[in-house]
Protein backbone atom coordinates (compact mmCIF):
# COMPACT_ATOMS: atom_id res chain seq x y z
CA UNK A 1 0.00 0.00 0.00
CA UNK A 2 1.35 3.67 -0.75
CA UNK A 3 2.11 5.80 1.75
CA UNK A 4 0.17 8.78 2.73
CA UNK A 5 1.60 12.40 3.31
CA UNK A 6 -1.28 14.76 4.47
CA UNK A 7 -0.47 18.37 4.18
CA UNK A 8 -2.63 21.04 6.54
CA UNK A 9 -3.04 24.19 4.61
CA UNK A 10 -2.66 24.92 0.30
CA UNK A 11 -0.74 28.57 -0.04
CA UNK A 12 3.01 28.68 -0.72
CA UNK A 13 4.12 26.35 1.72
CA UNK A 14 2.09 23.83 1.47
CA UNK A 15 1.56 23.56 -1.99
CA UNK A 16 5.34 24.18 -3.26
CA UNK A 17 5.55 21.38 -0.42
CA UNK A 18 3.22 19.34 -2.51
CA UNK A 19 4.28 19.86 -5.78
CA UNK A 20 8.25 19.02 -4.48
CA UNK A 21 6.43 15.65 -2.53
CA UNK A 22 5.07 14.51 -6.06
CA UNK A 23 8.29 15.46 -8.10
CA UNK A 24 10.35 12.64 -5.35
CA UNK A 25 7.91 10.02 -5.28
CA UNK A 26 5.43 9.60 -7.40
CA UNK A 27 3.29 7.11 -6.08
CA UNK A 28 3.01 8.68 -2.72
CA UNK A 29 -0.66 9.45 -1.96
CA UNK A 30 -0.58 13.23 -1.10
CA UNK A 31 -3.67 14.58 0.44
CA UNK A 32 -3.85 18.60 1.28
CA UNK A 33 -6.93 20.16 3.51
CA UNK A 34 -7.66 23.57 3.08
CA UNK A 35 -9.82 25.04 5.19
CA UNK A 36 -10.85 27.59 2.83
CA UNK A 37 -12.55 27.37 -0.69
CA UNK A 38 -8.93 28.77 -2.26
CA UNK A 39 -5.32 27.51 -3.01
CA UNK A 40 -2.52 28.13 -4.47
CA UNK A 41 -2.50 31.99 -4.94
CA UNK A 42 -0.73 34.88 -4.41
CA UNK A 43 -1.76 36.67 -1.44
CA UNK A 44 1.25 39.53 -2.09
CA UNK A 45 -0.78 40.26 -5.05
CA UNK A 46 -3.82 40.92 -3.57
CA UNK A 47 -3.31 44.55 -2.52
CA UNK A 48 -3.33 45.54 -6.41
CA UNK A 49 -6.83 43.10 -6.84
CA UNK A 50 -7.91 45.29 -4.63
CA UNK A 51 -6.82 48.85 -6.14
CA UNK A 52 -7.66 47.45 -9.92
CA UNK A 53 -4.06 47.45 -10.70
CA UNK A 54 -5.01 43.41 -11.19
CA UNK A 55 -7.87 41.78 -12.77
CA UNK A 56 -9.27 39.87 -12.54
CA UNK A 57 -8.93 38.03 -9.48
CA UNK A 58 -7.92 34.33 -11.29
CA UNK A 59 -4.77 35.89 -12.04
CA UNK A 60 -3.79 35.63 -8.98
CA UNK A 61 -3.67 32.21 -9.03
CA UNK A 62 -0.32 30.54 -8.91
CA UNK A 63 -1.54 27.44 -10.34
CA UNK A 64 -5.25 25.98 -10.52
CA UNK A 65 -6.66 23.43 -9.11
CA UNK A 66 -7.40 21.15 -12.04
CA UNK A 67 -3.28 21.27 -12.30
CA UNK A 68 -3.02 20.24 -8.33
CA UNK A 69 -5.47 17.15 -8.82
CA UNK A 70 -5.46 15.66 -12.36
CA UNK A 71 -2.04 17.02 -13.90
CA UNK A 72 -0.31 15.82 -10.14
CA UNK A 73 -3.03 13.71 -8.77
CA UNK A 74 -2.80 15.79 -5.33
CA UNK A 75 -6.47 15.03 -3.30
CA UNK A 76 -6.84 18.87 -2.55
CA UNK A 77 -9.84 18.92 -0.17
CA UNK A 78 -11.22 22.20 -0.03
CA UNK A 79 -13.67 23.21 3.12
CA UNK A 80 -11.63 20.97 5.14
CA UNK A 81 -10.93 22.73 8.68
CA UNK A 82 -7.88 20.46 10.72
CA UNK A 83 -9.20 20.89 14.28
CA UNK A 84 -6.58 18.25 15.69
CA UNK A 85 -3.71 16.28 15.71
CA UNK A 86 -3.29 12.38 16.57
CA UNK A 87 0.21 11.40 17.21
CA UNK A 88 -0.81 8.22 18.25
CA UNK A 89 -3.10 7.49 15.75
CA UNK A 90 -1.12 9.27 13.24
CA UNK A 91 -4.32 11.22 12.44
CA UNK A 92 -5.89 14.73 11.42
CA UNK A 93 -8.95 14.98 12.21
CA UNK A 94 -11.73 17.78 11.01
CA UNK A 95 -13.88 19.82 12.19
CA UNK A 96 -16.56 17.33 10.78
CA UNK A 97 -15.22 15.04 13.00
CA UNK A 98 -14.21 13.04 9.99
CA UNK A 99 -10.27 11.20 10.40
CA UNK A 100 -7.43 11.20 8.02
CA UNK A 101 -4.59 9.27 8.32
CA UNK A 102 -1.12 10.24 7.66
CA UNK A 103 2.58 8.25 7.31
CA UNK A 104 4.13 11.74 7.20
CA UNK A 105 2.27 15.36 8.16
CA UNK A 106 3.65 18.57 6.75
CA UNK A 107 1.81 21.67 8.91
CA UNK A 108 1.30 24.65 6.66
CA UNK A 109 -1.20 26.73 8.42
CA UNK A 110 0.56 29.89 8.26
CA UNK A 111 -0.31 33.12 10.37
CA UNK A 112 -2.95 35.22 11.21
CA UNK A 113 -3.60 38.36 12.02
CA UNK A 114 -3.53 40.51 15.06
CA UNK A 115 -6.14 42.35 16.68
CA UNK A 116 -5.45 45.14 18.93
CA UNK A 117 -6.95 44.13 22.40
CA UNK A 118 -8.93 47.30 22.34
CA UNK A 119 -13.18 47.74 22.79
CA UNK A 120 -14.89 47.28 20.08
CA UNK A 121 -12.38 45.63 17.77
CA UNK A 122 -14.83 43.13 16.54
CA UNK A 123 -16.86 45.36 15.05
CA UNK A 124 -18.77 45.11 11.68
CA UNK A 125 -16.85 47.50 9.05
CA UNK A 126 -13.13 46.97 11.20
CA UNK A 127 -11.10 44.43 8.29
CA UNK A 128 -8.18 42.74 7.83
CA UNK A 129 -6.27 41.21 4.75
CA UNK A 130 -4.63 38.42 5.07
CA UNK A 131 -6.38 35.76 2.76
CA UNK A 132 -8.17 35.58 -0.49
CA UNK A 133 -11.98 35.22 1.79
CA UNK A 134 -10.80 38.64 3.49
CA UNK A 135 -9.55 40.09 0.00
CA UNK A 136 -12.84 39.57 -1.08
CA UNK A 137 -15.52 40.47 1.62
CA UNK A 138 -12.93 43.83 1.12
CA UNK A 139 -13.39 44.04 -2.18
CA UNK A 140 -16.93 43.77 -1.83
CA UNK A 141 -16.91 47.00 0.71
CA UNK A 142 -14.94 49.11 -1.66
CA UNK A 143 -18.08 50.72 -3.79
CA UNK A 144 -19.76 51.65 -0.95
CA UNK A 145 -16.53 53.52 0.59
CA UNK A 146 -15.69 54.94 -2.53
CA UNK A 147 -15.54 58.79 -2.18
CA UNK A 148 -15.79 57.89 1.67
CA UNK A 149 -13.17 58.15 4.52
CA UNK A 150 -11.25 54.99 5.97
CA UNK A 151 -8.65 55.00 8.92
CA UNK A 152 -5.82 52.13 7.87
CA UNK A 153 -4.18 51.27 11.19
CA UNK A 154 -0.42 50.28 10.68
CA UNK A 155 2.24 51.47 8.47
CA UNK A 156 3.67 49.02 8.08
CA UNK A 157 4.92 47.83 3.89
CA UNK A 158 1.10 46.16 3.55
CA UNK A 159 -0.35 48.67 5.52
CA UNK A 160 1.26 51.24 2.84
CA UNK A 161 0.33 49.22 0.28
CA UNK A 162 -3.39 49.01 1.22
CA UNK A 163 -3.32 52.71 1.75
CA UNK A 164 -1.94 53.26 -2.33
CA UNK A 165 -4.51 50.91 -3.50
CA UNK A 166 -7.10 52.34 -1.36
CA UNK A 167 -6.82 55.75 -2.76
CA UNK A 168 -6.72 53.88 -6.20
CA UNK A 169 -10.70 53.03 -5.31
CA UNK A 170 -10.90 57.00 -4.59
CA UNK A 171 -11.53 56.74 -0.64
CA UNK A 172 -9.69 59.15 1.38
CA UNK A 173 -7.30 57.47 3.89
CA UNK A 174 -6.24 58.60 7.27
CA UNK A 175 -2.85 56.44 7.91
CA UNK A 176 -2.70 55.85 12.32
CA UNK A 177 0.73 54.80 13.53
CA UNK A 178 1.76 54.13 16.95
CA UNK A 179 5.14 54.97 16.35
CA UNK A 180 6.33 58.64 15.77
CA UNK A 181 7.19 57.78 11.96
CA UNK A 182 5.82 55.56 8.89
CA UNK A 183 7.42 52.11 8.41
CA UNK A 184 8.89 52.12 11.81
CA UNK A 185 11.32 49.23 11.24
CA UNK A 186 12.87 51.39 8.22
CA UNK A 187 15.25 53.69 10.10
CA UNK A 188 13.97 57.27 9.43
CA UNK A 189 15.94 58.59 7.02
CA UNK A 190 15.23 55.75 4.66
CA UNK A 191 11.27 55.87 5.33
CA UNK A 192 11.62 59.84 4.85
CA UNK A 193 10.58 60.10 1.38
CA UNK A 194 7.41 57.86 1.53
CA UNK A 195 6.48 60.64 4.42
CA UNK A 196 6.91 63.25 1.73
CA UNK A 197 5.55 60.97 -1.35
CA UNK A 198 2.06 61.39 0.80
CA UNK A 199 2.16 64.56 1.37
CA UNK A 200 -0.67 66.38 -0.67
CA UNK A 201 -1.72 62.98 -1.68
CA UNK A 202 -5.06 60.90 -0.73
CA UNK A 203 -3.73 60.29 2.82
CA UNK A 204 -3.28 61.96 6.41
CA UNK A 205 -1.06 60.72 8.80
CA UNK A 206 -1.66 60.45 12.24
CA UNK A 207 1.80 59.50 13.86
CA UNK A 208 2.49 58.67 17.76
CA UNK A 209 -1.12 58.10 18.00
CA UNK A 210 -2.78 55.04 19.52
CA UNK A 211 -6.48 53.85 18.50
CA UNK A 212 -8.63 53.47 22.23
CA UNK A 213 -11.72 52.37 21.02
CA UNK A 214 -14.03 51.31 18.00
CA UNK A 215 -17.63 51.94 18.02
CA UNK A 216 -20.63 51.87 15.50
CA UNK A 217 -21.98 54.90 14.15
CA UNK A 218 -25.80 55.30 13.85
CA UNK A 219 -25.47 55.89 9.73
CA UNK A 220 -23.63 53.23 9.22
CA UNK A 221 -20.14 54.75 9.88
CA UNK A 222 -17.95 53.81 12.43
CA UNK A 223 -16.73 56.07 15.09
CA UNK A 224 -13.01 55.64 16.08
CA UNK A 225 -11.10 56.94 19.37
CA UNK A 226 -7.71 58.34 18.86
CA UNK A 227 -5.79 59.75 21.99
CA UNK A 228 -8.73 60.98 23.23
CA UNK A 229 -10.67 62.45 19.76
CA UNK A 230 -13.61 60.56 17.89
CA UNK A 231 -14.14 60.48 14.30
CA UNK A 232 -16.14 58.92 12.22
CA UNK A 233 -15.24 56.43 9.39
CA UNK A 234 -16.80 54.17 6.82
CA UNK A 235 -13.92 51.78 7.31
CA UNK A 236 -11.42 50.76 9.66
CA UNK A 237 -8.51 48.33 7.75
CA UNK A 238 -6.22 46.63 10.65
CA UNK A 239 -2.46 46.25 9.52
CA UNK A 240 -1.16 45.84 12.91
CA UNK A 241 1.35 42.28 12.25
CA UNK A 242 0.31 38.86 12.75
CA UNK A 243 1.32 35.40 14.72
CA UNK A 244 1.50 32.07 13.17
CA UNK A 245 -1.28 29.26 13.38
CA UNK A 246 1.15 27.03 15.19
CA UNK A 247 -1.38 25.83 18.31
CA UNK A 248 -2.42 22.60 16.26
CA UNK A 249 1.20 21.65 16.54
CA UNK A 250 1.43 22.83 19.93
CA UNK A 251 -1.61 20.62 21.40
CA UNK A 252 0.30 17.97 19.53
CA UNK A 253 3.79 17.96 21.15
CA UNK A 254 5.58 20.27 18.89
CA UNK A 255 8.34 22.55 19.74
CA UNK A 256 8.21 25.95 19.45
CA UNK A 257 10.67 28.56 18.84
CA UNK A 258 10.70 32.36 18.90
CA UNK A 259 6.97 34.08 18.84
CA UNK A 260 5.14 30.90 19.46
CA UNK A 261 6.57 29.81 15.62
CA UNK A 262 7.26 25.59 15.57
CA UNK A 263 10.60 25.28 15.98
CA UNK A 264 11.96 23.23 12.53
CA UNK A 265 15.16 22.00 11.53
CA UNK A 266 16.99 22.87 8.42
CA UNK A 267 14.85 20.31 6.70
CA UNK A 268 11.36 21.37 8.26
CA UNK A 269 11.39 18.91 10.89
CA UNK A 270 9.61 19.45 13.89
CA UNK A 271 10.38 18.46 17.00
CA UNK A 272 7.26 15.06 16.35
CA UNK A 273 8.55 12.11 14.69
CA UNK A 274 6.89 12.28 11.16
CA UNK A 275 6.18 15.53 11.42
CA UNK A 276 7.09 18.59 9.09
CA UNK A 277 6.18 22.25 9.17
CA UNK A 278 6.75 25.21 6.63
CA UNK A 279 5.85 28.80 5.78
CA UNK A 280 4.81 31.52 8.03
CA UNK A 281 3.21 28.97 11.27
CA UNK A 282 7.23 28.07 11.23
CA UNK A 283 11.00 29.65 12.54
CA UNK A 284 13.65 29.70 10.27
CA UNK A 285 17.20 30.70 11.14
CA UNK A 286 19.16 34.11 10.44
CA UNK A 287 21.89 33.61 7.98
CA UNK A 288 24.03 36.54 10.22
CA UNK A 289 23.09 35.26 13.35
CA UNK A 290 22.30 31.48 13.25
CA UNK A 291 19.70 31.82 16.18
CA UNK A 292 16.21 30.60 15.16
CA UNK A 293 13.89 33.93 14.24
CA UNK A 294 10.77 34.14 12.95
CA UNK A 295 10.38 36.05 10.11
CA UNK A 296 6.80 35.33 7.72
CA UNK A 297 7.35 36.08 3.87
CA UNK A 298 6.36 34.49 0.96
CA UNK A 299 9.66 33.40 -0.32
CA UNK A 300 10.56 31.73 3.23
CA UNK A 301 7.79 30.41 2.39
CA UNK A 302 7.79 29.09 -1.05
CA UNK A 303 11.59 27.46 -0.30
CA UNK A 304 10.60 25.92 3.42
CA UNK A 305 8.04 23.82 1.74
CA UNK A 306 9.81 22.73 -1.13
CA UNK A 307 12.79 21.85 1.50
CA UNK A 308 10.34 19.82 3.45
CA UNK A 309 8.82 18.23 0.32
CA UNK A 310 12.46 16.98 -0.50
CA UNK A 311 13.21 15.60 3.15
CA UNK A 312 9.49 14.00 3.26
CA UNK A 313 10.32 12.15 0.05
CA UNK A 314 13.80 11.48 1.25
CA UNK A 315 15.87 13.39 -0.62
CA UNK A 316 18.49 15.58 0.80
CA UNK A 317 18.31 19.43 1.19
CA UNK A 318 18.59 22.35 3.64
CA UNK A 319 16.95 25.48 4.15
CA UNK A 320 19.77 28.22 3.71
CA UNK A 321 18.45 30.73 6.52
CA UNK A 322 16.62 33.84 5.84
CA UNK A 323 17.90 37.57 5.81
CA UNK A 324 14.44 38.68 6.32
CA UNK A 325 15.05 40.86 2.70
CA UNK A 326 11.54 42.16 1.65
CA UNK A 327 11.21 45.66 -1.04
CA UNK A 328 7.93 47.02 -1.65
CA UNK A 329 6.66 50.03 -3.01
CA UNK A 330 4.67 52.86 -1.95
CA UNK A 331 3.29 55.74 -3.52
CA UNK A 332 5.86 55.62 -6.04
CA UNK A 333 8.84 55.41 -3.51
CA UNK A 334 10.50 51.84 -3.80
CA UNK A 335 12.12 50.50 -0.17
CA UNK A 336 12.93 47.60 1.08
CA UNK A 337 15.97 45.78 3.82
CA UNK A 338 17.96 42.92 4.04
CA UNK A 339 20.03 41.42 7.10
CA UNK A 340 20.39 43.08 10.80
CA UNK A 341 19.49 46.87 11.83
CA UNK A 342 22.35 48.34 14.29
CA UNK A 343 19.85 47.31 17.22
CA UNK A 344 19.98 43.54 16.00
CA UNK A 345 23.41 43.42 15.65
CA UNK A 346 24.27 44.97 18.77
CA UNK A 347 21.75 42.25 20.46
CA UNK A 348 23.50 39.37 18.49
CA UNK A 349 26.98 40.82 19.91
CA UNK A 350 28.29 42.52 17.11
CA UNK A 351 30.43 45.84 17.58
CA UNK A 352 27.85 47.27 14.48
CA UNK A 353 27.99 50.97 13.54
CA UNK A 354 25.21 52.07 10.27
CA UNK A 355 26.17 54.53 7.72
CA UNK A 356 23.84 56.23 5.44
CA UNK A 357 24.63 57.85 1.83
CA UNK A 358 22.45 59.56 -0.80
CA UNK A 359 23.09 59.13 -4.58
CA UNK A 360 21.38 59.34 -7.95
CA UNK A 361 19.76 55.52 -9.60
CA UNK A 362 20.89 56.93 -12.83
CA UNK A 363 22.89 59.80 -14.14
CA UNK A 364 21.32 63.10 -12.35
CA UNK A 365 20.47 64.92 -15.94
CA UNK A 366 18.74 62.04 -17.79
CA UNK A 367 15.08 61.62 -17.13
CA UNK A 368 13.79 59.45 -14.20
CA UNK A 369 17.00 60.32 -12.25
CA UNK A 370 15.99 59.43 -8.73
CA UNK A 371 17.39 60.25 -5.68
CA UNK A 372 18.46 57.23 -3.67
CA UNK A 373 19.69 56.18 -0.02
CA UNK A 374 21.09 53.52 1.03
CA UNK A 375 22.17 52.24 4.43
CA UNK A 376 24.91 49.81 5.46
CA UNK A 377 25.15 48.58 8.83
CA UNK A 378 28.42 46.69 8.93
CA UNK A 379 30.75 45.10 12.03
CA UNK A 380 33.63 46.94 13.21
CA UNK A 381 36.14 44.97 14.00
CA UNK A 382 35.59 42.31 11.43
CA UNK A 383 34.59 44.76 8.86
CA UNK A 384 31.57 42.47 7.58
CA UNK A 385 28.27 43.79 6.23
CA UNK A 386 25.14 43.04 8.35
CA UNK A 387 22.38 44.79 7.01
CA UNK A 388 21.41 47.21 4.66
CA UNK A 389 18.01 49.04 3.79
CA UNK A 390 17.26 51.29 0.78
CA UNK A 391 14.41 53.49 -0.59
CA UNK A 392 14.51 55.36 -3.89
CA UNK A 393 13.04 54.69 -7.31
CA UNK A 394 11.17 52.03 -8.66
CA UNK A 395 14.81 49.88 -9.19
CA UNK A 396 15.34 49.51 -5.73
CA UNK A 397 14.59 45.95 -5.78
CA UNK A 398 18.17 45.18 -7.87
CA UNK A 399 19.90 47.28 -5.69
CA UNK A 400 18.35 45.61 -2.02
CA UNK A 401 19.24 42.10 -4.64
CA UNK A 402 22.60 43.46 -4.75
CA UNK A 403 22.85 44.34 -0.75
CA UNK A 404 21.11 41.06 -0.17
CA UNK A 405 24.20 38.91 -2.43
CA UNK A 406 27.02 40.88 -0.33
CA UNK A 407 25.23 39.90 2.90
CA UNK A 408 24.83 36.17 2.26
CA UNK A 409 28.64 35.80 0.37
CA UNK A 410 30.19 37.70 3.64
CA UNK A 411 31.23 40.35 1.99
CA UNK A 412 33.08 43.11 4.13
CA UNK A 413 32.43 46.95 3.64
CA UNK A 414 35.98 47.12 1.61
CA UNK A 415 35.41 44.52 -0.73
CA UNK A 416 32.12 45.93 -1.34
CA UNK A 417 33.51 49.32 -2.04
CA UNK A 418 35.48 47.77 -4.64
CA UNK A 419 33.08 45.45 -7.11
CA UNK A 420 33.19 46.71 -10.30
CA UNK A 421 29.59 48.42 -10.60
CA UNK A 422 28.41 48.70 -14.49
CA UNK A 423 27.38 52.34 -15.54
CA UNK A 424 25.34 53.81 -18.33
CA UNK A 425 23.69 57.14 -17.88
CA UNK A 426 19.82 56.31 -18.87
CA UNK A 427 20.13 53.35 -16.03
CA UNK A 428 22.66 53.56 -13.92
CA UNK A 429 24.60 56.36 -12.05
CA UNK A 430 28.63 56.41 -12.52
CA UNK A 431 28.85 55.94 -8.66
CA UNK A 432 25.85 54.02 -7.63
CA UNK A 433 24.78 54.49 -3.96
CA UNK A 434 25.86 51.18 -2.71
CA UNK A 435 29.57 52.52 -3.57
CA UNK A 436 28.55 55.43 -2.07
CA UNK A 437 28.42 54.05 1.37
CA UNK A 438 30.60 51.84 1.45
CA UNK A 439 33.33 53.81 -0.14
CA UNK A 440 32.18 56.32 2.57
CA UNK A 441 33.11 53.69 5.20
CA UNK A 442 36.34 52.92 3.51
CA UNK A 443 37.57 56.83 3.10
CA UNK A 444 36.98 57.16 -0.64
CA UNK A 445 33.61 58.87 -0.55
CA UNK A 446 31.90 62.43 0.38
C1 LIG B 1 -1.71 41.54 1.70
C2 LIG B 1 -0.44 40.75 1.81
C3 LIG B 1 0.66 41.13 1.06
C4 LIG B 1 1.86 40.42 1.19
N1 LIG B 1 2.92 40.81 0.42
C5 LIG B 1 4.08 40.11 0.51
C6 LIG B 1 5.18 40.46 -0.32
O1 LIG B 1 5.11 41.40 -1.14
N2 LIG B 1 6.32 39.72 -0.20
C7 LIG B 1 6.42 38.67 0.68
O2 LIG B 1 7.47 38.02 0.74
N3 LIG B 1 5.38 38.31 1.47
C8 LIG B 1 4.22 39.00 1.41
N4 LIG B 1 3.15 38.63 2.18
C9 LIG B 1 3.30 37.48 3.11
C10 LIG B 1 2.99 36.18 2.37
O3 LIG B 1 1.74 36.25 1.77
C11 LIG B 1 3.06 35.04 3.36
O4 LIG B 1 4.37 34.99 3.89
C12 LIG B 1 2.75 33.69 2.68
O5 LIG B 1 1.44 33.68 2.19
C13 LIG B 1 2.91 32.56 3.70
O6 LIG B 1 2.55 31.35 3.10
P1 LIG B 1 2.07 30.11 3.98
O7 LIG B 1 1.69 29.07 3.01
O8 LIG B 1 3.05 29.82 5.01
O9 LIG B 1 0.80 30.65 4.76
P2 LIG B 1 -0.63 31.21 4.22
O10 LIG B 1 -0.48 31.92 2.92
O11 LIG B 1 -1.18 31.94 5.38
O12 LIG B 1 -1.42 29.88 3.98
C14 LIG B 1 -1.82 29.05 5.04
C15 LIG B 1 -3.04 28.30 4.61
O13 LIG B 1 -3.38 27.37 5.62
C16 LIG B 1 -4.78 27.34 5.78
N5 LIG B 1 -5.07 26.85 7.13
C17 LIG B 1 -4.71 27.41 8.31
N6 LIG B 1 -5.14 26.66 9.34
C18 LIG B 1 -5.75 25.61 8.81
C19 LIG B 1 -6.42 24.46 9.37
N7 LIG B 1 -6.50 24.30 10.70
N8 LIG B 1 -6.95 23.55 8.55
C20 LIG B 1 -6.88 23.71 7.19
N9 LIG B 1 -6.28 24.78 6.62
C21 LIG B 1 -5.73 25.71 7.40
C22 LIG B 1 -5.19 28.79 5.56
O14 LIG B 1 -6.56 28.90 5.21
C23 LIG B 1 -4.26 29.21 4.43
O15 LIG B 1 -4.82 28.97 3.16
C24 LIG B 1 1.95 39.32 2.07
C25 LIG B 1 0.83 38.95 2.84
C26 LIG B 1 -0.35 39.65 2.71
C27 LIG B 1 -1.55 39.24 3.54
Amino acid sequence: MSQRLVIIGGNPAGMSGAAEARRGDPDLDIVVLERTQHVSYASCGMPYWLGGVVEPRERLLAIDLDTFREKRNIDVRLGAEATEIDTDGRAVVLSDGQRVTYDRLLIATGARPVRPPIPGIETSGVFVLRDMDSAITLKEQLPRVSGGRALMVGSGPIGMEMCENLCRNGIEVHLLEVADQLLPTLSPNVAAPVAEALVGGCTSTRLGSTLESIEPGDDGGILATIDGRTDRYDMVLLGTGVKPNSELAAAAGCALGPRNAIAIDATGRTSVEHIWAAGDCATAHHRVTGEAVWIPLATTANTQGRVAGRSITGRPGRFPGVLGSWVSSAFGVGIGATGLTVEAALDAGFDAEAIERTGRNRSGYMPGSESTIVRLVWDRSSRRLLGAETSGGDDVATRLHALAVAISARMTVDELAEVDFGYAPPVAALRDPIELAAAAVTGDAP
